[in-house]
Parts: structure tokens; sequence; C-alpha cells
């Protein structure tokens, strides 16, 4: 039996890695998270639309459908157990003509049989009665949605890892792991003080970078790496007072939620994610992109001002599809996918993967320990 370092190791101190730590640590693991940045909260987690997602639109009994539920619910009570700033403002599904209705519809019914609670469907002049700027002939009210502090909450996690023990250390990559005979991986670190730890349970969740690190770990297959697409969506923010207090969610684009209305915590109203298809990183807002906004916000609320759209801030999405493919589930590899014993790979954790967060961790920890 090896004596280990830590218990468990986990890459990447986003929303996710540092939800699995927490999870982890919870049970009375003793648990190092690495990230490569100079501070946590510094990758996809901290360009989204902090929006905690009901859960409606997902395939019923995928990881997505069931996660963003059990998820959501337990960030709500973290975030009041922590004094964490959150709004349930609840959302609006809109349909802005007769031919959205069925989508709709369908969207309400997958919402109940993904036990989203509160779902009501509700004609155009009862929409418009809640928010009278909206274009809307039939609209899904959403309740449980809303919109939170995703730093203040990962400030949190990173809190309760070091309360229970853990330790979470910045500008320390990951920079590849070798199975262990007799159990556990060897975790090659890098940064200023390269170090090796020996380690019982691995986990990856380092985004953007879930492909490049699984190719970092000596016997993973390379057959179980999946594709790596980047889907970046812009931001826009509207000058002048916020038109709605609800989230405004058209239906969904292809591949996507696509552009939605939010109103932050801070009261200003931004417009977004879009979706294109990139191959680097580059998080620059191209301000030509305003004229599709403009035409596909005043299709829900004709009253947007000329010029009142500023560029903002961008995000990418770690897709596992390309354009035009069906949407995948979160993959949460465990050995009986890559049959490296102790270790779980995270890929594809875009949206809802913030509001998801509790539950990856919770799911992950409970696989690890099962398995272990
Ligand atoms: C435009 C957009 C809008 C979104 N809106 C929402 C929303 O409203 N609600 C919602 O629920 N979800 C939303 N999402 C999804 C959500 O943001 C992500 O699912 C979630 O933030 C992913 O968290 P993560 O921890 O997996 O990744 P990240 O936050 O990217 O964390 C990964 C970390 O790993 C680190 N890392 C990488 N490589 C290494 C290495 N070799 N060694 C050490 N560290 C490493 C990175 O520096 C990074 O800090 C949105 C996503 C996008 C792009």
């Amino acid at each position: 039996m090896n004596e280990f370092d830590f218990d468990a190791c986990v890459v990447g101190a986003g929303a996710v890695g540092l939800a699995c730590g927490y999870a982890l640590a919870a049970r009375g693991l003793s648990v190092v998270v690495l990230e490569k940045a100079g501070a946590i909260g510094q990758g996809v987690s901290s360009r989204n639309s902090e929006v905690v997602h009901g859960g409606l639109y997902y395939p019923t009994g995928s990881l997505k459908a069931r996660l963003c539920v059990a998820g959501r619910r337990a960030l709500y009570q973290f975030l009041d157990t922590r004094h964490i700033d959150y709004r349930r403002c609840g959302k609006l599904v809109v349909a802005s003509e007769a031919a959205e209705l069925p989508r709709i519809e369908a969207i309400a019914r997958q919402a109940r049989e993904n036990d989203v609670e509160g779902i009501v469907e509700i004609d155009g002049a009862a929409a418009i009665a809640m928010e009278p700027g909206l274009r809307c002939v039939g609209a899904i009210v959403s309740p449980q949605s809303g919109v939170f502090d995703s730093h203040g909450y990962m400030w949190a996690l990173k809190g309760g890892i070091e309360d229970l023990g853990g330790a979470v250390v910045v500008a320390t990559p990951f920079e590849g792991a070798s199975p262990l005979p007799g159990g556990g991986f060897e975790v090659r670190a890098g940064g200023d003080a390269p170090t090796r730890l020996s380690v019982r349970l691995l986990v990856t969740a380092p985004g953007l970078s879930a492909q490049a690190v699984a190719a970092t770990i000596d016997g993973f297959p390379p057959q179980d790496i999946p594709p790596r697409h980047l889907g970046k969506g812009v931001y826009f923010r509207l000058a002048g007072r916020a038109p709605f207090e609800h989230l405004i969610y058209p239906p969904p684009i292809p591949g996507a939620l696509g552009t939605h209305y939010r109103k932050d915590l801070g009261g200003q109203a931004v417009f977004g994610p879009d979706l294109a298809y990139v191959e680097t990183e580059d998080y620059g807002v191209d301000p030509a992109r305003a004229a599709g906004f403009y035409d596909y916000i005043r299709h829900f609320w004709p009253g947007l001002p000329d010029g009142a759209l500023s560029p903002d801030y961008a995000g990418i999405r770690p897709k596992l599809h390309g354009p035009g493919e069906p949407q995948p589930d979160f993959r949460l590899d465990g050995a009986e996918i890559h049959g490296l014993p102790g270790l779980m790979t995270l890929f594809g954790i875009e949206s809802p993967g913030l509001t998801s967060s509790l539950a990856i961790g919770e799911a992950v920890a409970a696989r690890l320990l099962a398995s272990a």
C-alpha cells in the first residue's frame, strides 16, 4: 500500500475544480487543487452570464439535466449559508411570434420532465403585464432561475477547502502524471518551484485545456480524448435603465441557449452570448457584431434605442461538438472509459457548468470513493 502526499489532487481552480476539491475535502480527504494562473477563477468561470439555470432544456436523465437541477438547489443553499449575493429574479422564455410557440411548449414539457419546480405557461398578455416592454405571444415562467456572484462563490469554495485542511495552490501548472505501481499517481507540477506529488486520486477540471491535460497523463488512451471545439460568445451592455426585471430568453439557437437579456447584480442590462466557432482563445469583442444584436434583441424588445449597445466582454465555451453537430452531454470519465483507476477526467463542461458545479463535485467524489 502506498503512502501518499495527498489523498486527492484536482487540476484547475475554476468553479468546477473548486467544487470537486470541496466535495472531496468534505469527505475527510486531504486535497490539493493546482491552478496554473496567478489567481483562482480566471478561466471559463470568469467569462459567462452568471445565470443560475433552472434546468429546463436538457434531455431528461442526462448529466446536464440531473446535475443542473441538483446543482442549482445546492447552489442557492450554499449562497444563503455563505451570504453570497444573488437574485432569484426568475426567467421568461418568450415566443415573440406564433411560429415560436411550439418550441416554448416543448421546453415547458422538458422542464417538467426534468423536475424543475414552478414552471408555468402564460399567454402574451400575461407576459407583457409582467414585463411591459416585451413583444410576446406566449411565455414560460421559470421562477427558480436567477443571477449570482460567481466570484464570491469561487472564493467561498476556496475558503471551504482551506477550512477543511486542503490547499489551493496558484501559479502552479499541472504538467503531467504517471500511474504508480500499486495505485495512485505521481503528479508533476511546474511553476517557480517545480515539484512531484504522490496522490491516490486525481481529478482533471481544466476547462478549455481538458484535452491537453488528459494527453499529459501516461497511459491515457488517446482515442478517449474527445475533440475540442471553441464556441465563442460575446456580450453587449446597454446604456441607460435596465428594461426588465426577469431574465429574458428567446428560444435557444442551435448549439447554445443563445443571446438573452439579464439585469446583472449591479443593476445594468447585458445581452449575450451569441455563438461563433473560433480557432484561438481570443477574447476581443468586434463592435461590428452589434448589428446582429440589434436585430435579434428587437425581435423580443422592439424598444431598444439606436446606439444603446456597447461591446462588453467575451467567453469561450469548451465544446465537444462542431457547428451543426448535436450538443453532447457533460463527460465525467472514470476508469470504465479510460482504464485508469483513481482518475476522473472532465470534458465539455460548458453551460450549465457553473450552476451544476456543486453537483458535479458531489458526483465526482462519490464515484471516485465508490471505486477506491
Ligand atoms: C459565454 C458563456 C456563458 C456561460 N453562461 C453560463 C451561465 O450563465 N450559467 C452556467 O451555469 N454556466 C454558464 N457557462 C458555463 C460555465 O461558465 C462553465 O461550465 C464553467 O465555468 C466551467 O468551469 P470549469 O471550472 O470547468 O472551467 P474553468 O473556469 O475554465 O477552470 C479551469 C481552470 O483550470 C486551469 N488550468 C488549465 N490548465 C491547467 C493546468 N495544466 N494546470 C493547472 N490549472 C490549469 C485554468 O487556468 C482554469 O482556471 C457559460 C460559459 C460561457 C463560455
